[in-house]
C-alpha cells in the first residue's frame, strides 16, 4: 500500500497536506467513523478522495449537491481516477448498468444523492459492492437545527446495518455545537473522531458599512482595493446591472449567476480567474469548488439569508492569508425591506399543495404517475403561467427539493420548435435563392415530415451533424427563415430542471412532508435575526460571527468595522485631552504623555494629528504650544 502523501503527490500534484487533513486520513484508515468540521470549503474532499485510493475497493461519496458531484467527479477523471456518479432521471436500466459498472469495471468513487437511498433494490446493489468508506459530505443536511435540513439524509444511517464495519465520514464547513451532536447521533456514528478547525480567520477584517448610496461606496472600495473582487447580489437582474455599471465606471467586470448556458459561466469566470476581469459581480451560485487564493474584497450588496451562507462567502476573500476585506453594505430601509420580503416569502401548506398540485398539471403528469420523469423548467414561466410569486414559489421548490419529492437543478437550455407557414413550393423557391441554406433546409423537412402541419421541436445539434455544419450556421438559416416569415418559430429558454423522484400523489404527499415545514420557517426567522444582530453596533463582528458558531473568544479582533470605529473614538477622546491640556500650559510631549496617563502611542498619534492640522506647534525648548 502507498502512503497518503504519495497519492497526494501522484494524482493531486500538491507537495504537503493542509492543516488536519493528514490526521483525518489516518483517522479514517484506522476504519474509525470520523466527523470533520472545516469551515473553509476548501480541501474537504481530500480527506476522503485519498483514503479512498488508498484502500482496496471503492468509496461511497453521499452528497446532496448535483453541481458539486458532477465537478468532483469530473475533477477525479482528469486525473484519472475512475468515478461514477448515480443522479435521479435515468432509468433502471442505466442504473443498474452503471452500478455493474462499478463492480466490475474497477471504480474507485461512486457518488450518489441522498434521495437515491430510498430505494431498497438500491442498497441491495450497493451491497455487492467492495465499499471501503462511506464519505457524507455536507454533513449538517442530517440536522433539523442545520439550515439545509433533508429529510432523505435520515436514510443514511440505515447503511450503517448493511456496512457495519465501514467507516463513516462525515464532512461539513459549517456547524453549531447543536448540529454538531445532532449529525453524530442522526448517522449513528459509532464514537467518532472529532476534527475541527477553528472558524477564525485572523486575516479577514468584517466590514458593515451603513451607505445610502451603495454603487458610490462600490465604487470607493474598488478604487481603493483594485485587487480581485467578488460581489454577492440577490438576484440574475442586478448581477448583469451592477457588472454593467462597474464597467461604465471603468472597471473590468463580468457576472455569473445560475441561468446562464454553462460556456458562459465558464468563459466568465475563467475572465475572472485570469484577472482579466477584477470584479465577478454574482448570485450565491458562485463559489462552489472555487479556491483563488488572491481575493482581496468580497461585497455583499445586500442582506444575506443566514450566516452561514455568508460566511462562506465571505470567507473567499483572502485565502493566501493576506489582509483582505469582507464588507457589507446596509442602507437605512434594509431590515424592514428583508424582513418584508422574507416574512412573505415563506410557504405555507396550503401554498404548497398548490404549488405541487400546478407543477403536476404544468407537465401534464397524471394522479399515480411521474416517478423519475425529467423536464425543463423555466421558473419565471411557471409563475406568470399561474400568477404565483417567484420568491415564494422558489421557496416551495426548494421545500420539495430538499424533502425528496423533486430534483431541482440549475441547468441552461434552449428549446426550440418551429413549423413552416408557407407551401413546400415556396420553400423551394427559397432555398434556389438562398443556396447556402439549401442543405440545412433539406435536412430539416427530411428529418421533420411533420414540420408543415405542427410545430416541431428542433433538435438542433443532430441538424448540425447531418448537416455537416455547426450548431451556429443551423441557428442562423432558422433566424434567416423568420425574418421572411418563412416559419413560426418558439425559442424557449430553461434554467433548471426538474426531476420528479416520486408519483403523484396530491394530498398524500403534501401531508407526509408538510410536518417539518412549520419548524425549517421558524428557523428561517430566526436565522435572518442573526443577520440582523450582525449588523447592528454591539460588539465585534468577528466575535458576533464566531459566536454564531458557538466558538467563544475573549479578544476583539481589531481590525473589524466596530473594532475600527471603537478605535477612531478612543483617538478622537485621546487628541480632545491633549487640546485641553494645552489650553493651561505649554508642554514636551514626556509631560503630555505623564499628566494624562497617555501611552506612547497615543501621545505621539495625538501630537501628530494636530500638527497636521495646524492646532499646535513647537517651541525651542520642545514644549508645545496651541496655535
Ligand atoms: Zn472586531
Amino acid at each position: 500500500m502507498t502512503g497518503s502523501l504519495q497519492i497526494l503527490q501522484k494524482y493531486w500534484k500538491y507537495g504537503s497536506f493542509r492543516e488536519l487533513q493528514e490526521e483525518i486520513i489516518d483517522s479514517v484508515l484506522e476504519k474509525k467513523d470520523t466527523f470533520v468540521l472545516l469551515p473553509t470549503s476548501g480541501g474537504k474532499s481530500i480527506c476522503y478522495q485519498v483514503p479512498g485510493m488508498q484502500m482496496e475497493g471503492i468509496c461511497l461519496v453521499i452528497s446532496p449537491l448535483i453541481a458539486l458531484i458532477k465537478d468532483q467527479v469530473q475533477n477525479l477523471q482528469k486525473r484519472d481516477i475512475k468515478a461514477i456518479a448515480l443522479l435521479g432521471g435515468i432509468s433502471q436500466n442505466e442504473t443498474i448498468d452503471l452500478l455493474d459498472n462499478c463492480q466490475f469495471g474497477n471504480y474507485k468513487f461512486l457518488y450518489l444523492s441522498p434521495e437515491r437511498l430510498q430505494q431498497d433494490w438500491i442498497i441491495e446493489r450497493l451491497k455487492q459492492l467492495p465499499i471501503n468508506l462511506i464519505a457524507i459530505d455536507e454533513a449538517h443536511c442530517v440536522s433539523q437545527w442545520g439550515h439545509d435540513f433533508r429529510p432523505s439524509y435520515l436514510k443514511i444511517k440505515n447503511l450503517k446495518i448493511h456496512f457495519p464495519k465501514i467507516p463513516f465520514l462525515a464532512l461539513t464547513a459549517s456547524a453549531t455545537k447543536r448540529v454538531q451532536e445532532d449529525v453524530i447521533q442522526n448517522l449513528a456514528l459509532d464514537n467518532p473522531a472529532i476534527f475541527q478547525k477553528s472558524f477564525s480567520r485572523k486575516n479577514l477584517a468584517y466590514h458593515v458599512i451603513e451607505t445610502e448610496d451603495k454603487l458610490y461606496k462600490v465604487r470607493q472600495i474598488l478604487t481603493k482595493n483594485p485587487q480581485s473582487s467578488i460581489i454577492y447580489v440577490r438576484n440574475r437582474k442586478s448581477c448583469l446591472e451592477l457588472s454593467h455599471q462597474l464597467e461604465a465606471f471603468g472597471f473590468t467586470a463580468t457576472y455569473f449567476h445560475g441561468g446562464l448556458p454553462s460556456k458562459e459561466k465558464e468563459h466568465n469566470m475563467q475572465l475572472w480567474l485570469e484577472d482579466k476581469a477584477q470584479v465577478i459581480v454574482a448570485t450565491n451560485a458562485f463559489g462552489m469548488g472555487i479556491d483563488k487564493p488572491d481575493v482581496k474584497t468580497v461585497i455583499h450588496v445586500q442582506l444575506p439569508e443566514n450566516l452561514e451562507n455568508y460566511y462562506q462567502e465571505a470567507g473567499r476573500a483572502g485565502r493566501n492569508n493576506e489582509k483582505a476585506f469582507a464588507i457589507l453594505l446596509v442602507s437605512v430601509g434594509d431590515v424592514e425591506i428583508a424582513k418584508k420580503q422574507f416574512l412573505t416569502s415563506l410557504p405555507d401548506k396550503d401554498f404548497l399543495k398548490e404549488i405541487y398540485i400546478k407543477l403536476n398539471n404544468y407537465f401534464q403528469i397524471a394522479y399515480g404517475e411521474g416517478f423519475n420523469e425529467q423536464f425543463n423548467f423555466n421558473l419565471n414561466q411557471f409563475c406568470t403561467q399561474y400568477n404565483f410569486p417567484v420568491l415564494k414559489t422558489f421557496n416551495a421548490l426548494q421545500y420539495l427539493d430538499r424533502q425528496g419529492i423533486i430534483t431541482l437543478q440549475n441547468e441552461y437550455s434552449e428549446k426550440i420548435s418551429l413549423q413552416f407557414i408557407i407551401p413546400s413550393k415556396e420553400v423551394i423557391r427559397y432555398m434556389s435563392l438562398n443556396p447556402k441554406s439549401e442543405e440545412i433546409i433539406t435536412t430539416i423537412l427530411r428529418t421533420y415530415p411533420g414540420v408543415f402541419e405542427l410545430d416541431t421541436l428542433i433538435n438542433i445539434s443532430l441538424i448540425a451533424k447531418k448537416a455537416k455544419t455547426i450548431e451556429k450556421e443551423v441557428l442562423k438559416v432558422i433566424t434567416d427563415l423568420e425574418k421572411n416569415n418563412n416559419i413560426h418559430l418558439i425559442i424557449q429558454n430553461n434554467d433548471s430542471r426538474i426531476t420528479f423522484n416520486e408519483i403523484r400523489e396530491d394530498a398524500l404527499t403534501i401531508n407526509r412532508i408538510s410536518k417539518p415545514l412549520e419548524k425549517q420557517n421558524e428557523l428561517k426567522v430566526n436565522q435572518l435575526k442573526s443577520v440582523i444582530h450582525y449588523i447592528s453596533k454591539e460588539k465585534c463582528k468577528n466575535k458576533l460571527l464566531l459566536e454564531y458558531f458557538d466558538e467563544k473568544i475573549i479578544e476583539n479582533c481589531g481590525i473589524c468595522s466596530y473594532c475600527v470605529s471603537q478605535k477612531s473614538t478612543l483617538d478622537f477622546e485621546t487628541i480632545n485631552k491633549v487640546v485641553h491640556f494645552l489650553e493651561e500650559k505649554k508642554a514636551t510631549s514626556r509631560e503630555i504623555q505623564n499628566s494624562l496617563d497617555l501611552t506612547t502611542e497615543q501621545t505621539i498619534f495625538a501630537i501628530q494629528t494636530l500638527l497636521e492640522k495646524n492646532k499646535i506647534d513647537i517651541n525651542t525648548y520642545n514644549q508645545y504650544f496651541l496655535l
